[in-house]
């Protein structure tokens, strides 16, 4: 192989400036000044600063103004920002921990986006970026939780070098280390940029994992899972605390023990029982060789940094009934718009007035206080929506709002029901918020109740092409059922409900 000089590059450390050209002249190329980029990864000599990111944030950037003219529903958006503009970083966040500035950043840029996307009007952020990057089975919107993200992929070098991953890279590092130990016994805060950024998943590696135990020299005796599967540090309590040294390593713990030289004090009569039980456990370890083999146990299918992901994102509780928004058979801009809803942060008047709004904060067909529990239920229009479903198709309770729905949500056994109820909720709640920005915006006023029922019907029908297919004959008799009553309704003149105003 010949090297290429004119595209080669001399890059120095602890030289001059002088020194460095005079190497570069010997080869006739050019000398790189710091920081440089290696496979489009910043390289300093030092910490990587903010500005050494800013080319990484910039692409972010770019790629946002190539959509300049597209008109994109929040729908659109979420889409957008979930396959294009959250990949971005990942491939840099595989390597370094990002500074938290940088983390914030790459934030702001996706929640403008999402708000207020690419225009320069302003507009109003409704709820919390980190609301919405909750996993949506948490009731989150399921955007791309950065700093989780990045040590997720992190994790993974941790847990390639510990499982003895092969490559020069690995090498280098278990050399340059000292990792006989094991990684995770290994002390992280003094290294490179990239080495420290290890450290904070190492906890998370560390929560995940288990091991196989061999000759014990790799396994923290109380720290790590290798009998059961918790720590033997929350197993024997009061054994731990009254141990000389409770950061060693297995073996090193066998062999203290096998000197009595493992407890500061005597062993007190209420610990006899527990130490009986340790005993045990050491007892089986006799005769153990070969390497300690670090195992996976969070997921069966074997380690991946999404499992450690959602390890970090997990939130204690899962939601099941917030997924059914996300499975139902509704556009995504309506998901988007309906899981606002619920979560009462739509731009009613009430909302707007929290946020200083000066414009009349009523709602326009009754005079009340326009709260979303008001619009989508309460006034009289939605009244008479909610009453032409609920009757028509025999639910067991009038939603009354926001609360009363989820309720009613959760009571129903049949996941079906539960996916045709949210389809239904989401074309009510669209059809009344366009019907009132119709009003607002355009001076449209709605005078017949019929149009509004059309309008609810035309929009279940349109969207019956979204649901899901083992539920499309189901829904499809509940929208010809109301289809049907509407009909019946037009010919005998009859309005759905009396007094649309009320
Ligand atoms: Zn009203």
């Amino acid at each position: 192989m010949k090297i290429n000089y004119q595209k080669s590059e001399v890059f120095g450390i602890g030289i001059t400036d002088e020194e460095l050209e005079g190497a570069a002249n010997i080869f006739n190329c050019d000398f790189v000044v710091w920081p440089m980029k290696y496979l489009g990864l910043p390289i300093n000599k030092s910490k990587p600063k903010k500005k050494n990111f800013e080319e990484m944030v910039c692409k972010i950037e770019k790629k946002l103004a190539s959509w300049q003219n597209s008109q994109l529903s929040y729908g659109g958006r979420m889409v957008m920002i979930n396959s294009c503009l959250s990949s971005i970083p990942l491939y840099t966040m595989g390597v370094f921990a990002l500074p938290e500035s940088v983390c914030k950043k790459i934030d702001s840029i996706r929640s403008q986006f999402f708000w207020e996307g690419i225009g320069k009007k302003k507009k109003y952020h409704m709820i919390s970026w980190q609301a919405l990057s909750a996993p949506k089975q948490m009731g989150g919107m399921g955007f791309m939780d950065v700093r989780a993200m990045n040590q997720a992929l992190l994790g993974k070098w941790i847990y390639n070098i510990e499982r003895g991953q092969e490559g020069t890279c690995y090498t280098v590092m278990r050399n340059k280390y000292n990792l006989s130990k094991g990684v995770l016994q290994a002390d992280m805060n003094k290294g490179s940029y990239f080495w420290k950024g290890l450290n904070k998943s190492k906890m998370w590696v560390r929560l995940g994992c288990g091991f196989e135990v061999g000759a014990g020299t790799k396994t923290s005796f109380w720290h790590d899972v290798w009998d059961g599967d918790t720590p033997l540090k929350t197993r024997f309590r009061e054994l731990f605390e009254g141990c000389r040294n409770n950061n060693l390593a297995i073996a090193e713990t066998v062999k203290m023990v096998q000197e009595n030289t493992l407890f500061r004090r005597s062993l007190r009569v209420g610990d006899l029982d527990n130490w009986k039980d340790l005993s045990a456990i050491i007892r089986r370890l006799e005769g153990g060789d070969g390497s300690d083999q670090i195992i996976w146990l969070i997921n069966k299918k074997g380690f991946s940094s999404k499992s450690i992901y959602d390890m970090i994102v997990f939130r204690g509780v899962i939601d099941v009934d917030s997924m059914i928004i996300w499975k139902c058979g509704l556009p995504m801009k309506v998901k988007v718009f309906t899981w606002l809803m619920l979560k009462d942060r739509i731009q009613v008047g009430d909302q707007l007035r929290r946020m200083n709004w000066r414009g009349d904060p009523h709602c326009k067909l009754c005079g009340l206080d326009e709260t979303v529990d008001h619009l989508i239920f309460e006034c009289g229009l939605a009244r008479m929506l909610w009453v032409f479903v609920v009757e028509n198709l025999e639910w067991p309770l009038h939603a009354l709002n926001r609360r009363s729905f989820m309720e009613m949500m959760g009571n129903l056994r049949d996941n079906r029901k539960k996916l045709i109820s949210i389809q239904v909720l989401g074309a009510i709640a669209c059809t009344l918020w366009l019907t009132r920005n119709e009003h607002i915006f355009r001076n449209k006023i709605c005078t017949n109740a019929f149009q509004v029922v059309h309008k609810l019907i035309a929009f279940l029908t349109q969207w019956l092409q979204l649901v899901p297919a083992r539920l499309k004959e189901e829904t499809s008799r509940c929208f010809d059922l109301l289809r049907a009553r509407l009909r019946q309704l037009v010919q005998q003149d009859v309005h759905p409900a009396s007094d649309v105003t009320s």
